[in-house]
């Protein structure tokens, strides 16, 4: 018999607002998207995190795939990406036909190592996509320095990342292009839901354009042009209002969410910072599992947002045997990404890249574990004592 499950890994914040506001969307008459909401949730992202435009789109997939089309990325461009990472960093830019090249992680944190960066570098290199795994900021300094110098686009996968910053700078305000997910496991969600910002303002004009089907429909919604009709390409990357509208309700409590998260992300770290307490929460067999605490430095050195707790195991079996013990206790804990340049698809269409070693990033695909951290999460310290 299948346990009952006590804590699930996820459960997505409702704020209670959220049909107020869809049906206030409803009464004003106008559902589709770039309306009222959509309005309401960019500019609180502009102002609140200095990215100089926002445009929402219907996931964190499409924001970068609007992306890859405004690097203008051809058949045959190379695109640098990290190998422990979700699918959707590198499909964006494979959609356009570049080839990916990997890095691997950093030996302390599943980010990518900027030390690896300039030697994957080639005439035909175009740009350098930076995944900040768990909302714990990459290297930037170092990361915009090369690509400068190489004169590459940077962009930012901020899927997880946001409310996270690196030196003040919020995470996705870094890069030419940032993205940004609010998928129902993110800190803020609208079941699916992204959000693109455009640093570069040389490129604002085009996202809006590609935005909005190859139309200048946005500048048309603002007076500026009298007819709109078919200027670039383009395809329909924007939500609806009643998605916005959600969105809007999370977003109205992002200071509360985000104070809760962090006094989770806490409370674990106190949890398993303690020896007396680890030899207790762990049967006796289990004591050496963990052999690195999260990341712990990088989030104390950062302001992180606590978007997940991991712990590393010196094992893919030592990880299993844990996640197994966590189930039987009605918890479900869960492994995250399998290395990109291990996969299938790499395997048929980039074999030089899936002939590759990259330790570090198969290390974290087979012993980092996911710990459940979600708003509504009990009280640890009361399983712990
Ligand atoms: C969640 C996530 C995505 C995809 O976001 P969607 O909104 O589901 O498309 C992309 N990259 C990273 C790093 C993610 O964590």
């Amino acid at each position: 018999m299948k346990p009952e499950i006590k804590i699930p890994f996820n459960k997505p914040f409702q704020s209670g607002k959220e049909l107020t506001y869809i049906q206030d969307a409803i009464h004003r008459g106008k559902i589709s998207g770039n309306g009222h909401y959509t309005q309401l949730c960019q500019e609180f992202f502009e102002k609140r995190y200095g990215f100089q435009k926002c445009l929402l789109t219907t996931s964190c997939t499409d924001a970068l795939e609007m992306a890859a089309l405004l690097c203008d990325i051809q058949p045959g461009d190379e695109v640098i990406v990290p190998s422990f990472t979700f699918v959707s960093t590198t499909n964006a830019f494979v959609l356009r036909g570049a080839k990916v090249v990997f890095v691997d992680s950093k030996s302390d944190h599943p980010n990518m190592d900027e030390k690896l960066i300039e030697e994957l570098i080639t005439t035909k290199t175009k740009a350098i996509v930076v995944v900040h795994y768990g909302g714990v900021p990459c290297e930037m300094d170092t990361i915009l320095e090369i690509a400068d110098r190489y004169h590459l686009l940077v962009i930012e996968d901020a899927a997880q990342g946001i409310d996270s910053f690196y030196q003040g700078k919020a995470l996705g305000s870094m890069g030419h292009l940032g993205c940004m997910s609010f998928h129902e496991t993110k800190n803020i969600q609208s079941g699916e839901g992204g959000m693109l910002m455009i640093n570069d303002p040389s490129l604002i004009k085009r996202a809006e354009i590609l935005w909005e089907k190859g139309t200048e429909r946005v500048a048309f919604s603002r007076g500026e042009v009298q007819k709109y009709g078919w200027v670039d390409q383009g395809s329909s990357f924007l939500p609806s209002e009643l998605t916005a509208a959600f969105l809007w309700a999370q977003l109205e409590n992002l200071d509360v969410i985000q104070l809760r998260r962090k006094a989770i992300w806490e409370d674990y770290f106190g949890a398993f910072n303690r020896e007396e307490v680890q030899s207790h929460v762990l049967a006796p067999k289990y004591l050496e599992l963990i052999k690195t605490l999260n990341s712990s430095s990088s989030y104390l050195k950062f302001s992180a947002n606590a978007h997940l707790f991991f712990l590393l195991f010196p094992s893919l079996a030592t990880r299993s045997i844990y996640i197994n013990s966590l189930r039987e206790n009605g918890i479900l804990a869960v492994f995250h990404y399998q290395s990109l340049h291990r996969s299938e698809f790499a395997k048929r269409h980039f074999p030089d890249q899936y002939q590759r070693d990259l330790p570090n990033s198969d290390y974290y695909s087979d012993c980092l574990l996911r710990l459940p951290l979600f708003y509504e999460l009990p009280k640890l310290s009361k399983q712990f004592e």
